[in-house]
């Protein structure tokens, strides 16, 4: 159509003849195919084809036993390019990202496992009540060198935090991944060095749920990208280390109504925070078990919880408190928001996003309060219920969790937990090197 030919020919004046179609699997690594600008045209017209094994193979390559997978011959899923997004990548001469919608070419409707569309679902029911909810992310992740055929902290130096320039940051990463992030267009304010050695944070700009989530996306992507580019690893693994801190993923979460304004600010209300923005906080509270399943995806997640780690360990909230699972930072007025710091670096931003917009909702909907605030060091246990402390207790508690995962779609919890619970029976059956060190020489 004239509109393709509209992009392809703003594309090749910024000198691009490829398009790398991207889109999420479940677990938010980045998947695409390379498309030759000219090939774009049949490309919108029919989608582009890929294997559905995407949605039911491990980052390590194990199959997993996910209905409509092998169990159906490997069909194939189709991804249709959202041309409104295409973004020449700056450090790759040439070559433009473009998001991907997937499609199910049995029904011609989105696949149910997408998480962009898992996202959508949970918006549409916002949308019903007036709502859209505004989405800041930050993202901690540590940068490796390599050493021994394995990988090592960057800077190998904890009491860094805030630390710029050389001494944290010696190769100069910061700044420069700072610059690439900020020529891809994707919205970032400010990085810093983080607490443990070779750790880093990166903040996006607030803006709409899918819009946050999409950059998020491309985010991770581009970090990865470029620590490769450079021989480097970087990791969103929550917790890498033994001996150094987990990386969080933050979301700061506030909501808007037609004209703009953010409805999570009162300053009537007890913490001057609005009914709506204390029902929305009791909801991410209620289902934040079930939650930890999207939120802290991985069987390593759950090593990042703990006592006295500024990563939660109970499920509290406090103000302007870094020991609660909940922070609501200190501004007000259009800063009025929640920091739901109960997310790993690991999650799917997708999936992250809607699981905690999805209880949200559900704590609006049932007008909950919270329980009082955490005053001070928030790690008593006495004080607030535990979060799950496995993979296989989150696990349980989303499959219990039935109006949550009414919200995100029941094909796409079903598929979901089959996926995370293989990962539980492979790990299961693993010898990892702890056990050797404690049982192979005294028993
Ligand atoms: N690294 C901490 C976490 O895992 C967060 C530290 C901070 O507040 O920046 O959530
Ligand atoms: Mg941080
Ligand atoms: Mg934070």
């Amino acid at each position: 159509s004239a509109q393709v030919q509209e992009h392809i020919n703003r594309m090749a004046e910024l000198g691009v003849d490829v398009v790398r179609v991207t889109y999420p699997d479940l677990t938010g690594a980045d998947r695409a195919r390379d498309v030759l600008l000219e090939s774009l045209p049949a490309v919108c017209a029919h989608g582009l084809a890929f294997c559905r094994a995407v949605y039911h193979t491990s980052p390590r390559g194990d199959t997993v036993d996910v209905s409509g997978g092998l169990d159906a011959g490997l069909p194939d899923i189709n991804v249709v390019p959202d041309l409104s997004t295409l973004t020449p990548l700056p450090w790759e001469p040439g070559v433009a990202w473009c998001h991907g919608d997937v499609i199910d070419p049995a029904t011609g409707a989105p696949a149910p496992e997408s998480p962009r569309d898992v996202l959508r679902r949970v918006l549409a029911r916002c949308a019903e009540l007036g709502l859209r909810p505004v989405v800041g992310p930050e993202l901690e992740y540590f940068l490796c060198d390599p050493v021994d055929g394995g990988w090592r902290p960057y800077a190998d130096h904890t009491g860094d935090v805030y630390t710029a320039g050389r001494r944290g940051d010696p190769a100069g990463h910061l700044t420069r991944t700072l610059r690439h992030l900020r020529d891809l267009g994707i919205g970032v304010s400010a990085g810093n060095h983080e607490f443990s050695g070779g750790q880093f944070e990166i903040n996006l700009t607030h803006s709409a749920a899918l819009d946050a989530a999409d950059r998020t996306f491309w985010f991770k992507t581009a970090i990865k990208e470029l620590a490769r580019a450079e021989g480097r690893l970087a990791t969103f693994m929550a917790k890498p280390f033994n001996d150094q801190g987990g990386s969080g993923f933050h979301l700061h979460l506030s909501c808007v109504d037609e004209d703009g304004r953010n409805v999570f600010d009162d300053p009537a209300a007890p913490y001057g925070l609005s009914a709506g923005a204390r029902h929305a906080m009791a909801g991410v509270l209620a289902h934040a078990p079930a939650l930890a399943a999207l939120a802290n995806p991985t069987i390593n997640s759950y090593k990042r919880f703990g006592p006295d780690t500024a990563a939660p360990w109970l499920i509290d909230w406090g103000l302007d408190n870094r020991s609660a699972m909940v922070r609501i930072p200190p501004e007000r007025g259009a800063g009025s928001r929640l920091e739901v710091r109960l997310g790993d670096a690991s999650a799917n931003p997708y999936l992250v996003i809607a699981g905690t917009l999805a209880a949200a909702l559900l704590g609006l909907r049932a007008a909950e309060e919270p329980p009082a605030p955490v005053v001070g060091h928030g790690y008593d246990r006495s004080k607030a219920a535990l979060l799950p402390m496995t993979l296989g207790a989150a696990l349980d508690a989303f499959a219990a969790d039935t109006e949550l995962t009414e919200l995100l779609g029941k094909e796409f919890a079903a598929s979901f937990l089959a996926y995370k619970r293989d990962e539980i029976a492979r790990f299961r059956r693993h010898v990892t090197d702890w056990e050797f060190g404690e049982y192979s020489y005294h028993l």
